[in-house]
């Protein structure tokens, strides 16, 4: 079997497990086996759950494992590779559960020197969990609760005294176990499954991350050079101008009209008859004021909005 380079591979090379019941944290190494069998990310989010977290366990028991891991190319240059998977058993379906997100907390994640988080246990009230390098300690956080992603995430700053940290939090209705609440990380949502609830049945209101690592490439200059031809090719292609002004909806007439594939009264239909209040077409030039990107990504296809009317 060939071996991977672990430390010049992109890995930060450990796996941090923390049982929030006994507030004690473990790493292990990211051998070059697992690595070359999961390849970080969704694979590491699958094989983790997996080994950790039998079939028959309910979502919100303290023994659903809630599972941070950035995807391989978090940290790199590589344009729209910046996402990070969020994995537990999903509220919403009893099953497997998955949020992918493009916020900078895996950057954070991967930088403090882990390839995955894997969080396991329930706090005895309300928490944050800090993590700032090697240093690991969950923190009373019962005046977060009750806040919205935004409030938690500043309140958590100001309370460390640190802006570099960044948060990955819940609001109300991760809290009130929702079984479709988000997970937010500015403004970057891990939105499948209601994972966010994951986090509210543990009393886990935010994850906090700093790191000073590197994400260490084995040969620099080869990457940039393919990450400027990369770049040069997304720029040409004509999606790259309509995601632009439109977002990732901007196919939804095609599928609707083309393909019958719009995802309708859970699938059921694919047709989607009152699509035109929805349609990016329609209120993009109306509301849409700028656009706002994943890490890593020039291809912005987040709208912030300003509704007047
Ligand atoms: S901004 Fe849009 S296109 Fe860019 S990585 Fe995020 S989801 Fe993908």
């Amino acid at each position: 079997m060939p071996k991977v380079d672990i430390e010049n591979s992109c890995y930060a090379g450990k796996i941090l497990f923390f049982d929030l019941s006994t507030k004690k944290s473990k790493s292990i190494d990211v051998s070059s086996e697992l690595a070359l069998k999961y390849l970080a990310g969704d694979g590491f989010g699958a094989y983790f759950l997996n080994k950790h977290v039998s079939g028959e366990v309910d979502p919100f028991d303290k023994e659903n494992a809630l599972i941070i891991a950035p995807g391989l190319w978090v940290g790199t240059t590589i344009p729209t590779a910046g996402k990070t998977g969020f994995f537990a058993r999903a509220p919403l379906t009893n099953g497997w559960g998955e949020g992918i997100m493009g916020g900078r907390i895996g950057l954070a994640v991967k930088q403090a020197g882990y390839d995955a988080l894997i969080i396991t246990g329930k706090a005895s009230e309300p928490s944050y969990l800090l993590i700032d390098n090697d240093e690991v300690i969950l923190k009373n956080g019962e005046h977060l609760w009750g806040k919205n992603t935004r409030e938690c995430a500043e309140m958590i700053k100001k309370d460390e005294k640190n802006n570099d940290l960044v948060v990955a939090d819940i609001g109300i209705g991760g809290e009130n176990l929702v079984r479709y609440a988000v997970i937010d990380c500015e403004e970057r949502q891990a939105g499948r499954g209601g994972l966010g609830a994951v986090m509210g049945s543990k009393l886990l209101k935010a994850i906090a991350v700093r790191g000073d690592k590197d994400i260490r490439v084995k040969d620099p200059e080869k990457l940039e050079k393919l990450t400027l031809e990369w770049h040069e090719k997304m720029r040409n292609s004509s999606a790259f101008k309509d995601d632009g002004y439109y977002g990732t909806g901007e196919f939804l007439e095609w599928m609707n009209a083309e393909r019958g594939t719009f995802p309708t009264r859970n699938w059921r239909e694919g047709v989607f008859d009152e699509r035109k209040h929805i349609d990016p077409y329609y209120w993009a030039p109306k509301y849409s004021i700028k656009n706002k990107a994943c890490i890593q990504c020039t291809k912005p296809c987040g709208k912030a909005f300003v509704i007047k009317e």
